[in-house]
């Protein structure tokens, strides 16, 4: 068991895009096996590698009961709308109120490099969308309007300056 260390905004490698996979093998699965235990351990529901400093479009998560690996994610589809607070392990866990689509059907490979096509709705659709953004480079707050994604950041560093 290895918990990594989580880079936090607004670290480089988390508005950078990430790398794709290619290379399924031992080391690949190591590494996912740390990424829960990182994420498990944060009390997370998913972890992005970004959030432990590689820039791989690697993503895992275990919500709503969808426990899965996905590298190379992409969002194939999306339906509907719902809006919900989501977090951030690399912001605080600061909550915001995001608008989401509420279904939402991911394409990615296993740690096997086995493409395979999941869909969810709700939370672990928001789960799916926060994740796959990671590996684009793109934080959760970047979708909300501007004062919003000001007071998160603000209370972010406030919070941390406390620690
Ligand atoms: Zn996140």
């Amino acid at each position: 068991m290895a918990i990594r260390k989580i880079s936090e905004y607004p670290a480089e490698v988390l508005a950078t895009r990430g790398e794709p996979v290619t290379e399924f093998n031992d080391e690949l699965a190591a590494l996912c096996a740390d990424m829960f235990d990182t994420m498990y351990d944060a009390e997370g529901v998913g972890l992005a590698a970004p959030q432990i400093g590689l820039s791989l479009r690697l993503f895992v998560m275990d919500c709503d009961g969808i426990k899965l690996i996905a590298a190379n994610p992409e969002i194939i589809r999306t339906n509907g709308e719902q809006s919900g607070h989501e977090g951030c392990l690399s912001v605080g866990k600061i909550p915001a109120v995001v608008v989401r689509p509420l279904k939402a059907t991911l394409r990615a490979q296993n740690e096997k490099g086995e493409w395979f096509e999941r869909e969810a709705e709700g939370y672990a659709a928001r789960a799916f969308l926060h994740e796959t953004d990671h590996c684009d480079g793109k934080l959760f707050i970047d979708h909300l309007p501007r004062l919003r994604r000001d007071m998160v950041v603000k209370r972010f560093k406030k919070e941390k300056s406390w620690k």
